[in-house]
């Protein structure tokens, strides 16, 4: 899909646009659609509509479920992540899942007293998703949308809009994973200890070095599963 002169100006404007209505990882699709114009919407239907296995993915398709009533906001101390998203960064999660990764991060915290294992992205609404999409797309890979398809996943297609098995990207206080060389994350003291402990705590590596889902390495991302 290739995007004129005049998309690249809706998009940009539906951006700024959501961050001013104050789009966050509960909003509804509708709740977009509220301050998007036509064209824009149409564009944005035609973005969401697009079959990622045209560009490489074979994941899962998954259903796109409203937002669950028992979400949680994370803890602030959780989320604290500058760069990639300019968008709101509070963190929710599924109240059980919420609970286990807390566990997680206490044991974490006890093993290295001086490091934290922190969340930049839990559950996202898909209309939230959207809009991390399109953010990435702009700001990120100048609508190369084959590129944008190999980092952020389509709303029915994304573990971080999965109700009962949501995916959460972890994060260091370094700040890894970074914009410019996330793969980093995967020398860090976190990557390790997930490696050996995070599966006691329901929580597996979903797309590792060469996954067959067509996803590039995403070390810092975790699918809770039961
Ligand atoms: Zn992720």
């Amino acid at each position: 899909m290739k995007f004129s002169e005049n998309d690249k100006i809706l998009l940009n404007t539906f951006i700024n646009d959501a961050k001013e209505n104050k789009i966050n990882g509960l909003s509804e699709m509708d709740d977009l659609w509220d301050f998007t114009d036509l064209e824009t919407e149409n564009l944005i239907k035609k973005i969401i509509a697009t079959d990622p296995t045209d560009y490489g993915f074979k994941g899962n398709k998954i259903a796109i479920e409203p937002v669950p009533e028992d979400i949680v906001p994370m803890k602030s101390e959780a989320i604290k992540k500058s760069g990639e998203y300019e968008l709101d960064t509070n963190t929710y999660l599924p109240e059980n899942i919420n609970l286990s990764y807390e566990s997680m991060a206490y044991v974490f915290k006890r093993h290295n007293p001086n490091r934290q294992l922190l969340v930049g992205s839990g559950y996202r609404s898909p209309a939230f998703q959207v809009v991390t999409l399109i953010y990435i797309l702009a700001k990120i890979y100048d609508f190369d949308l084959a590129e944008t398809l190999k980092r952020v996943a389509l709303p029915n297609y994304s573990q971080h809009c999965s109700v009962t098995s949501t995916a959460v990207d972890f994060l260091n206080i370094d700040g890894q994973p970074s914009d410019e060389d996330p793969i980093e994350f995967s020398k860090s003291v976190e990557y390790e200890w997930l490696k050996k402990n995070a599966a006691k705590f329901n929580f597996y590596e979903s797309y590792p070095p060469d996954n067959n889902d067509g996803i590039m390495w995403e070390p810092w991302h975790w699918q809770f599963l039961e």
